[in-house]
């Protein structure tokens, strides 16, 4: 599939869940669909929980302290925001940035698959327990961070979040550490 292409079914894929009126609890509590960005060609998708309060007010995923600190890992390892697709599990605003309720989770996993299926990564990032446990229910983030995991057909990185490692200094250097195997994951792959 082209890049024109991938970009046309994620606009359409868009436009799906605003019509099929996905949470029309929490969507009408929020500004607006916070969907993803990037680069639909990319071969990581990173994955987080939910938009916060600049997300809601941009339209942009990670835009907000998390989102600094995402742009700094990435400055890292030599690979710029552009070049990546990044997104969210629940895509509307939670009120008062409250944790997505599983039927919230549930209501998007649908169209995050569909999101996958168009983009089709060679790895697929997940960042915090909550995206970990809608792909790997099973794993406990704190035991498998840093390590790729292989699950029906994708290969999955699980990561702690990075709004998480601000707050505390030890898993801060952790995250850091995860971070920088992305380009060896990548390869082996
Ligand atoms: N935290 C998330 O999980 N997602 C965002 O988009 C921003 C902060």
């Amino acid at each position: 599939m082209t890049t024109k292409s991938k970009q046309q079914q994620l606009d359409k894929l868009k436009n799906n869940i605003i019509s099929d009126k996905v949470t029309p609890e929490l969507s009408s509590q929020a500004t607006q669909l916070v969907f993803g960005e990037g680069n639909p060609d990319s071969e990581m998708v990173f994955i987080g929980e939910a938009p916060g309060k600049n997300e809601d007010i941009q339209g942009k995923p990670f835009v907000g302290a998390a989102g600094k600190f995402l742009n700094q890992l990435l400055e890292m390892i030599n690979i710029s925001r552009e070049d990546v697709y990044i997104t969210n599990i629940v895509k509307y605003r939670p009120p008062n940035n409250r944790d997505p309720l599983p039927e919230e989770k549930s209501a998007f996993m649908p169209y995050l698959d569909q999101q996958l299926t168009i983009i089709q990564p060679k790895l697929v990032i997940t960042l915090g327990r909550h995206s970990l446990s809608c792909f790997l229910p099973q794993l406990i983030i704190s035991q498998v961070h840093g390590q790729p995991k292989r699950f029906k057909g994708r290969v999955y990185l699980p990561l702690f979040h990075p709004a998480a490692a601000l707050y505390n200094g030890g898993l801060r250097q952790t995250l850091i550490d995860d971070f920088v195997k992305i380009p060896l994951i990548l390869n082996k792959i």
